[in-house]
């Protein structure tokens, strides 16, 4: 009886550790910048995309399960349909992505097609990992179609989206479709040869970091400013992503793809691109909800004292530390904790904002003569309160 086929999980218990690790790798997710993919004149860079295909093809022989997030519809449409150098409004994106999407699962499915490998096109929103059954369906669909053998082609169903379900960017998209299908390894393929201690464009000497153990702020502050002209992602959003997914614990890689076998190359071991391994502090399947998935209904304003005890002693939030209510929304909520105009934490809300309005300041006793009930003693509950920056 193969599991898969009930929808059930497997056990991931592959610890990527050090590069050699790599070769243990059973299943990964593979995210394709639009700066790759496509140019000006031919819309869609088929050679690229054969590239991509004859190693994914390579990972799949030697067992590795691959599935691809890949940008490029609206670049693709943008070409098709002849709207190059036109600042594009959001329904024109939209249209632009729904005509390039289609290019791109074409010719996929042809280079796939040339290795007898069917390929699946699966398009999401942030709003449909938020939802339980949503999430579950998702993630049955892809177990099956691992089981079966085809490779699910992954990207943001743009044509519905508006800002509130939008995940942003698809390395966004991709760490978490990382976490959605339990991946070992969640790897950005884009067009610079990994993550550099300094801009390689202006400085002669800066090198490429090969593992990255600890992405603390001044790996972050690595990133500056470094977008390419097509896509959204630069690398602060690359390393944002690779946030989500280690702290997840899934194992991240940044490689060029311009770079000749560079996928079958990071399997075996080789050093190409930046590892980033996964650190210890984890967020377990919750947390990760709470700070990667949730959309944000509110703001909580809170004092020192409180942000102290919740950063230094993982305390819950009680209404006496509460200095201001900021959004409308409903007991259950995910809200931020600011301290100071800082974002410190984010949360799982036991009032509705109205009633938190009246509370803010008081005691936990005083609360509960204040509103005439206390189904709660906090306002966030320490399990249902996760620190931002949690590295
Ligand atoms: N979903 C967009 C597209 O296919 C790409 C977004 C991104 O590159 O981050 O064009």
């Amino acid at each position: 009886m193969k599991l898969a086929m009930y929808g059930w999980r497997r056990n991931r218990n592959i610890v990527i550790k050090t590069r050699q690790d790599l070769s243990h790798v059973q299943r990964a997710i593979v995210k394709i910048g639009s700066s790759l993919l496509t140019d000006a004149d031919t819309g869609i860079r088929m050679d690229m995309v054969e590239h991509v295909v004859e190693q994914v093809f390579a990972l799949q022989k030697a067992g590795v399960q691959v599935c691809i997030v890949s940008s490029g519809a609206v670049a693709i449409g943008r070409v098709h349909l002849g709207w190059l150098g036109k600042t594009l409004s959001v329904h024109e994106k939209q249209a632009a992505a729904a005509v390039g999407q289609s290019w791109l699962m074409e010719s996929y499915g042809k280079a796939f097609a040339k290795h007898d490998i069917q390929v699946a096109q699966m398009l999401l929103t942030k709003d449909d990992l938020r939802h339980r059954r949503r999430y579950l369906n998702a993630s049955n669909t892809s177990e099956t179609l691992f089981s079966a053998g085809v490779v699910p082609i992954v990207n943001e169903n743009d044509t519905v989206v508006v800002e509130e379900i939008k995940f942003g960017d698809n390395d966004n998209l991709g760490a978490l479709v990382a976490m959605m299908v339990n991946a070992d390894l969640f790897v950005m393929v884009t067009d610079v040869d990994g993550l550099y201690d300094a801009n390689p464009n202006e400085q002669q000497d800066a090198k490429r970091c090969s593992v990255i153990h600890h992405l603390d702020d001044s790996v972050m502050a690595m990133a500056g400013g470094s977008d390419s002209e097509f896509g959204t992602g630069g690398m602060l959003s690359k390393l944002t992503a690779v946030e989500i997914a280690t702290r997840g614990g899934v194992a991240a890689a940044i490689v060029n793809g311009q770079q000749r076998g560079v996928l079958t190359d990071l399997f075996v071991g080789n050093d190409v691109g930046t590892l980033f391994v996964c650190g210890e502090d984890r967020h377990n399947r919750h947390q990760h909800w709470i700070a990667d998935v949730l959309h944000v209904a509110g703001q909580l304003h809170v004092d020192a004292g409180a942000a102290q005890v919740i950063i230094h002693k993982g305390a819950s939030l009680l209404p006496i530390g509460m200095t201001d209510v900021q959004g409308n929304f409903d007991k259950g909520e995910c809200v931020e904790v600011v301290a100071d105009g800082v974002v410190i934490a984010r949360g799982l809300c036991n009032y509705n904002s109205d009633d938190l309005r009246r509370v803010q300041g008081l005691s936990s006793q005083d609360m509960a003569k204040t509103l005439g009930y206390k189904d709660f003693t906090s306002v966030i509950h320490r399990d249902n309160l996760v620190l931002k920056g949690k590295r």
